[in-house]
């Protein structure tokens, strides 16, 4: 982490809640289910898909999982009743994965339940470094009860071309991201461009082996070498899509829609917007420094 980052990292305590608020309504969809089921109207209306995200990872008390699956159930009714393109995407540590897996398995089985009633499908996020042999696990045992659960892979970990290979050999549906958390040279390349290299191999080898891909970047680089491998396989569009977060990168997600491609946008929502916000925001000192250039835009 540079000075500058550093040092917008460190300035975020002083931030007033009212400016985080504001900052991240625009990454956010709100705090209800009404709210987020709106975005994602207003985003299918756009030609756009979505996944809705509750908030929350990492709970401390097996209740709070409850609660949380609770949410995902009213979610999945809500996207039937209002006929929403929308599925939804799960954090293994908001289910108790940390508390105890057994548990975690439990609560997933009711999410991915939930799914199979409605035809829908359940994406497993990545977390960091220290759960991602057991939500790897969880999800590839998820897919032998009900196949449209899908994983993600993150392209900064250098293990994750031989994870790819499993999630192929299996079919599986992988979302390839960056990855957000801080982990160490030993298991995680640092630099841009490795983990550019290792996201476009990542989408590269998934797609010339017959796996469904969630190309999930900003990064127009990136985009433009997924393309040029869309358009060397000749992909039917219905091989693939690219993802977004909500509030990212407007222009380059309305190009994409406009050229016929199929885009997802991550739509989080919930009451824990505040934590996830400050913790997205200090895991990543290029998002704060959005946040820091948000407050002076803001008005
Ligand atoms: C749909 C989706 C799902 C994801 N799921 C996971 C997951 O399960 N696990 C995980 O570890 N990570 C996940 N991520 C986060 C991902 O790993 C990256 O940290 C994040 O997407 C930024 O990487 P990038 O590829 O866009 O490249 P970057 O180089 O970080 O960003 C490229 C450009 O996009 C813009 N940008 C990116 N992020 C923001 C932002 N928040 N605010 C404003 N501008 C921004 C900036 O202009 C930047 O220059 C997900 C990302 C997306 C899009």
């Amino acid at each position: 982490m540079n000075l500058v980052s550093r040092v917008v990292v460190a300035s975020l305590p002083l931030v007033p809640r009212a400016a985080v608020r504001r900052i991240a309504s625009r990454y956010v969809a709100g705090e209800t289910l009404d709210q987020a089921l709106e975005t994602v109207r207003l985003l299918n209306a756009q030609g756009c898909m979505a996944t809705l995200d509750v908030l929350g990872e990492d709970v401390a008390r097996k209740e709070d999982s409850e609660r949380t699956v609770s949410e995902y159930l009213r979610a999945f009714d809500g996207i039937a009743m209002h006929r929403l393109d929308s599925n939804v995407s799960v954090k293994l540590t908001a289910l108790g994965l940390k508390l105890d897996p057994h548990h975690c398995r439990r609560e997933l089985a009711r999410i991915v339940e939930a799914a199979r009633r409605h035809g829908n499908f359940v994406r497993i996020d990545m977390e960091d470094s220290s759960v991602t042999d057991e939500t790897i696990r969880i999800c590839l045992e998820a897919r032998e009860t009900y196949q449209r659960v899908g994983l993600v892979l993150q392209a900064y970990l250098k293990r994750s071309l031989e994870d790819a290979r499993r999630a192929a050999a299996v079919g599986a549906n992988v979302r390839v991201c960056k990855g957000i958390y801080q982990e160490p040279p030993e298991i995680a390349f640092q630099r841009r461009d490795p983990i550019r290299d290792s996201f476009a191999g990542l989408v590269d080898f998934l797609l010339e082996s017959g796996s469904y891909v969630g190309v999930a970047t900003h990064d127009p680089i990136l985009l433009r070498r997924a393309l040029a491998t869309v358009e060397r396989l000749r992909l039917r569009r219905d091989a693939y899509e690219f993802q977004m977060l909500l509030g990212v990168a407007g222009d380059l997600r309305r190009r994409l829609v406009a050229g016929g491609h199929r885009l997802r946008v991550y739509v989080p929502y919930g009451e824990a917007w505040e934590a996830y916000s400050m913790r997205r925001l200090k895991e990543n000192p290029a998002i704060a420094g959005n946040v820091i250039r948000g407050l002076f835009s803001a008005g």
